[in-house]
């Protein structure tokens, strides 16, 4: 099948040729049709099936006839996350670049003055958080009365983070004609509920997961029963011993990227660090190291290596299973890319044993167990300093140039059962109503003043995602 059999505009095939994608995804396959036919749709898939092209796309072409009105959005997209969001953005900047539809942005990090701004202009599409919009609406800024068009996306991120209630508000506020489509990855009985209640005779769409695993990577669980200090042994172990070109190297905190890194160049191997506390040009310069092959292992965070996409590593390892097990699909396929096979090595220590039972749910597949580790005969500490410049300049002739270009944030971690491990920085407009609501009166308690009316910056959280070309909002870094 092709995109032209999906009954869109030549302008959108236009676009999508641009892109390069020469078939559609199951999903969109099969969503696009009975959306444009202005069918209420409930897709069963998960990020990574190309699900938002199978809104946006059809989207487009609907929202083609017809005008924004000032303050009355005619679409409206409700992501969980600013990130997700903006990824939905960059998304309708693709597809929509031969159409002329005005689009906003109503994410925490953001100045809020110059939202409403571009909302009283008019807008085809809004793509909003929950906690946002909501706060916007209550300052009555917006009026929902306009919009024939619902998307709720990654439902069931939405549930987690406590944010159903918001949205059965939001959904109150629209018009009872309208097109709703929601997109979850599992159907957990509050989202039958919720779909049940705002959708018309939805068409059920259920796609497989994608494959989860790309299988030119080779997957080993590295068992670490002792204290941090027993991880970085093995891991220099595995650095030292193992052919390692280019190697990532993911931590679930940023104190922990910082240490590691530090840790690593002490004893003396080639290593940078990215993480959510170095600003974008800080990143950057860093990324351009491990380009150029100054440094052949990056120390990174998950947020900050989703804004940059780094692929083509001949190594992952994942010195911290990651928190939320979709991570470590795309943790790993940052090697084994292009046909070219791939080592992805996960410590599992004591606080990572649960993170990687529910890795091995998501993917289906129970990973390897390293046995015992080889004794590190070459550490590179017990290399002469000068033997260590050498080893440097070595790497950086041997290591393939790693494909480095900016990426649209990916998926951000679910935060709801993280809070216990890390004091997560989260964005007070990405909260449920009732966090919200907690804070405004621990606020109040501490004699503080309160929220001014428009907000001029927020702490961005260390967001560090592109800010598409169209928006007319500015981001506040
Ligand atoms: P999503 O599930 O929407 O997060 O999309 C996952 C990835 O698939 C994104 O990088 C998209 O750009 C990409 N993608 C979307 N549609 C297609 C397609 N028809 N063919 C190949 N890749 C696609």
């Amino acid at each position: 099948m092709s995109f032209a059999d999906l009954g869109l505009s030549d302008e959108l095939l236009r676009a999508v040729g641009d892109t390069g994608y020469t078939e559609p995804t199951p999903i969109q396959a099969s969503a696009i049709p009975p959306v444009l036919m202005m069918r209420d749709i409930i897709g069963i898939a998960q990020t990574g099936t190309g699900k938002t092209a199978s809104f946006v796309l059809p989207m487009i072409d609907i929202l083609a006839q017809g005008r924004s009105r000032a303050r009355m959005p005619r679409s409206l997209i409700l992501e969980p996350t600013r990130e997700l969001a903006a990824q939905v953005a960059e998304n309708f900047e693709t597809y929509g670049k031969y159409h002329k539809l005005s689009m906003a942005l109503l994410i925490g990090g953001v100045q809020m003055g110059d939202q409403v701004k571009a909302l009283e202009k008019g807008v085809d599409v809004l793509i909003a958080t929950p906690g946002r919009l909501m706060d916007l609406f209550g300052r009555g800024k917006i009026l929902l009365t306009g919009c024939s068009m619902l998307v709720i996306d990654e439902a069931d991120r939405m549930l987690d983070m406590g944010f159903i209630p918001d949205i059965e508000e939001i959904c109150t506020k629209l018009p009872a004609q309208r097109q709703t489509l929601l997109f979850s990855a599992t159907m957990p009985a509050p989202i039958k509920k919720l779909a049940d209640r705002f959708l018309t005779n939805p068409k059920t769409i259920e796609v497989a997961r994608p494959a989860t695993t790309n299988t030119n990577i080779t997957q080993w669980v590295v068992p670490v029963k002792g204290p941090a200090v027993e991880k970085r042994k093995a891991l220099r172990t595995l650095l030292a011993q193992e052919d390692v070109r280019t190697a990532i190297i993911f931590c679930n905190r940023k104190t922990t990227v910082r240490e590691l890194n530090k840790s690593l160049k002490g004893h003396g191997f080639a290593s940078g660090e990215i993480h959510g506390d170095m600003d974008q040009p800080a990143r950057l310069a860093e990324l351009e190291r491990f380009k150029k092959g100054d440094v052949n292992i990056l120390v990174a965070s998950d947020v900050a290596a989703r804004g940059l996409d780094v692929k083509g590593v001949s190594h992952v390892f994942n010195y911290d299973a990651p928190w939320h097990p979709d991570d470590y699909v795309h943790r790993i396929g940052r090697t084994g890319r292009g046909g070219a096979t791939g080592v992805a090595y996960t410590f599992v220590g004591p606080d990572d044993v649960e993170n990687i039972d529910n890795i091995e749910k998501l993917t289906g597949q129970k990973i390897a167990r390293v046995d015992a580790l080889p004794a590190a005969e070459a550490e590179p500490a017990e290399v002469p300093r000068r033997e260590r410049g050498r080893r440097r300049e070595r790497i950086a002739d041997e290591a393939p140039q790693p494909e480095v270009r900016e990426e649209a944030p990916r998926r951000e971690r679910s935060r709801r059962s993280r809070d216990a491990h890390q004091p997560v920085e989260r964005e007070r407009d990405d909260q449920p109503r009732a966090a919200r609501q907690r804070e405004d009166r621990r606020d109040t308690t501490r004699g503080r003043a309160r929220a001014p009316a428009v907000v001029e910056a927020v702490d961005d959280g260390g967001w560090n995602g592109p800010v598409p070309d169209f928006l007319h909002v500015g981001l506040t870094y």
